[in-house]
C-alpha cells in the first residue's frame, strides 16, 4: 500500500513544526511529507529580526533554526520557492508554481495542513513603495533594510522613522537607535503599545521620551515623499511631516488566508481561519491549520481573536503533527500573554485590556501600583508599574500590564498562570513567589498590585 501524503503550505514555525512533530511519530515508509515554501528560508526566527539589525544579533543565519536541507535529511521533501496558488479541496490537491522555473503542477494530498502565516499591513499610500521604504516580516526584508542603511551617506544626522508603535515598532526603534539614527515613532493611536492601556502607553512613551526617540501619537500616515532619486526623504502624517533616510513599517498584520478563503475553507471575523482544539479546520478532517492564519480562542474574553506570535505557532505545529503522527494533541486557546522591550524598559501583558472587558460585557476593577524590580536598597532597583484588573464582585483575575526595567517583564508569567487557573487575585495575594534581594522586593510587585486589586473589588462590593 502507498503512504499516504501529507503536504504542507508554508515552511515556518507553524508549518515545519507539524512536518517535524509527524516525521518524528511516523517513519518515512507510512507518510510522504511534501512541504512548500515560497521564500528563500525555512523555519527562522522573525523575532529576531530586531535584534540583527540593532546588531545584538551578528549575522542573518544565526536566526535559522533549521535549513532545507536538514529538513529533506528528515525525510522531508521540501521545495523552496514554491508557491501553492490554488487549493482543490474537494479534488485533494494543490497547484504549485515553482517561481524559479516558472513552471505549475498539481500535487496530491490526504492531508493538509495550511501554515500561511500572515501578511504585514501596507497601506496604499503614494510613496509606499519608495526606496529606503521597509517591511521586516521575513528575513529578506531584514537584509534589504541593512543594505538600505550600508547604502547611505555617512556624514549629518541620520533619520529613521518608524511607522506604527505596537510592539515590532519599539523593537525596530531601539534598533534604529543603536544603528545611531534619530529615530521618530509615528502612532495613530492615542499611546504607544496599543496592546496596553492608555495609561500604561503612556509610560512607554514617556520612556521613549527619555531614550530620545520621538514619538508623535494621532499620527495617520497620508503619503511617503520621495526626491529626484526615488528614495524616501519625508513622511506626511495628518499631524506633521517628518524627515526620513529611511522608514521602517511596523502596522500590524493580518491572517494570510486567500487561498484558503478562495477554497471555500471558513474564516472567523478577524479573518483566520477557523479550527477546531485539534487545529483541524473546522469541518474538514482532513485538513489543518495553524500559526498565524488561524484565530484562536481567547480563554479569559470567551471568544475567538487573531494572535500572532510565534510561541503559539510553534505550539500548534506540534499540535497538528502530533494528531497527523498518530499521537494526541490539543491547543486550548490563549490568555493574550506578550512581552518586549525598547532598550532597558521591558513591556508585558496579559489577560483583558479595560476596553476587552467592557467589549464582552464584563463588569471590573483596576489598581495600579508603583515598585521596583528588586529590593529597593539592592544595586540596580529601578522603577516597575503593575496594572491588574479584576471583575467586579467575584474578584476573577482579568488582566495584568507591566511597564519596568530589567527584571520587570517575565513576571507577567505568573498572572499568565493565575489567568489560566482562572484564579481570583485574594488568591494570587497567598502565591509563593520567590524572593531575595537581588531578584524583588519582600512583597513581590506582583503580589502588592493583587492586595490593592482585592482592596479594589471589595471597596467597589461594598
Ligand atoms: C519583526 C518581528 C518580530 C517578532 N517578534 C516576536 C516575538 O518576540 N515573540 C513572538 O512570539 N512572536 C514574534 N513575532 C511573530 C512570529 O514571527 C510569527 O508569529 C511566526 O513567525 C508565525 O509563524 P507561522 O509559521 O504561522 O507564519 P510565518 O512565519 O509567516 O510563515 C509562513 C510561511 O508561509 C509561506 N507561505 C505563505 N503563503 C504561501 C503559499 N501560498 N505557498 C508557499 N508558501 C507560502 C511564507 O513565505 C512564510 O515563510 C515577530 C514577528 C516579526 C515580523
Amino acid at each position: 500500500m502507498a503512504a499516504e501524503r501529507l503536504v504542507v503550505i508554508g515552511g515556518d514555525a507553524a508549518g515545519m513544526s507539524a512536518a517535524s512533530q509527524a516525521r518524528r511519530l511516523k517513519g518515512p515508509g507510512a507518510l510522504e511529507i511534501v512541504a512548500f515554501e515560497r521564500g528563500h528560508f525555512t523555519s527562522y526566527s522573525a523575532c529576531g529580526i530586531p535584534y540583527w539589525v540593532g546588531g545584538d544579533v551578528e549575522a542573518r543565519d544565526d536566526l535559522i533554526a533549521r535549513t532545507p536541507e536538514e529538513h529533506r535529511e528528515r525525510d522531508i521533501d521540501l521545495r523552496m520557492r514554491t508557491e501553492v496558488t490554488e487549493l482543490d479541496v474537494a479534488g485533494q490537491r494543490v497547484k504549485a508554481l515553482d517561481r524559479e522555473s516558472g513552471k505549475t503542477y498539481w500535487t496530491g494530498f490526504d492531508k493538509l495542513v495550511i501554515a500561511t502565516g500572515a501578511r504585514p499591513v501596507r497601506p496604499a499610500l503614494p510613496g509606499m513603495d519608495a526606496a529606503g521604504v521597509h517591511g521586516v516580516q521575513t528575513l529578506d526584508d531584514g537584509q534589504a533594510l541593512l543594505d538600505s542603511l550600508d547604502a547611505l551617506r555617512s556624514e549629518g544626522p541620520r533619520r529613521a522613522v518608524v511607522v506604527g508603535a505596537g510592539y515590532i515598532g519599539v523593537e525596530m526603534a531601539e534598533a534604529m537607535l543603536k544603528r545611531g539614527f534619530e529615530v521618530t515613532v509615528l502612532n495613530r493611536g492615542e499611546q504607544p503599545m496599543a496592546t496596553l492601556d492608555a495609561d500604561m502607553g503612556r509610560l512607554v512613551h514617556e520612556a521613549l521620551d527619555g531614550l530620545g526617540i520621538t514619538t508623535v501619537n494621532g499620527a495617520a500616515v497620508t503619503k511617503i515623499l520621495t526626491g529626484p532619486d526615488g528614495r524616501v526623504t519625508e513622511v506626511a502624517t495628518d499631524a506633521g511631516t517628518y524627515p526620513a533616510d529611511v522608514v521602517v513599517l511596523g502596522i500590524g498584520v493580518e491572517p494570510e488566508t486567500g487561498l484558503a478563503r478562495a477554497a471555500g475553507l471558513p474564516v472567523g471575523p478577524h479573518g483566520g481561519l477557523l479550527t477546531d482544539l485539534a487545529m483541524r479546520v473546522v469541518g474538514h478532517d482532513n485538513i489543518w491549520a495553524g500559526g498565524d492564519c488561524v484565530e484562536v480562542l481567547d480563554l479569559v474574553a470567551g471568544r475567538t481573536r487573531h494572535v500572532a506570535l510565534g510561541t503559539h505557532a510553534n505550539k500548534h505545529g506540534q499540535v497538528i503533527g502530533s494528531n497527523i503522527g498518530g499521537g494526541y494533541g490539543t491547543f486550548p486557546g490563549v490568555v493574550g500573554t506578550a512581552v518586549s522591550k525598547v532598550c532597558d524598559l521591558e513591556i508585558a501583558r496579559t489577560g483583558l485590556r479595560e476596553k476587552d472587558a467592557r467589549a464582552v460585557g464584563l463588569r471590573y476593577v483596576t489598581a495600579t501600583i508603583e515598585s521596583t524590580q528588586r529590593a529597593g536598597y539592592y544595586p540596580g532597583a529601578k522603577p516597575m508599574t503593575v496594572k491588574m484588573i479584576a471583575e467586579l464582585r467575584t474578584g476573577r483575575l482579568l488582566g495584568v500590564q507591566i511597564v519596568g526595567r530589567e527584571g520587570s517583564a517575565k513576571r507577567v508569567d505568573v498572572a499568565a498562570v493565575a489567568l489560566t487557573a482562572g484564579m481570583t487575585v485574594e488568591q494570587m495575594t497567598a502565591l509563593d513567589l520567590g524572593y531575595a534581594p537581588p531578584f524583588s522586593p519582600v512583597w513581590d510587585p506582583v503580589l502588592v498590585a493583587a492586595r490593592k486589586t482585592v482592596a479594589a473589588v471589595r471597596g467597589a462590593g461594598s
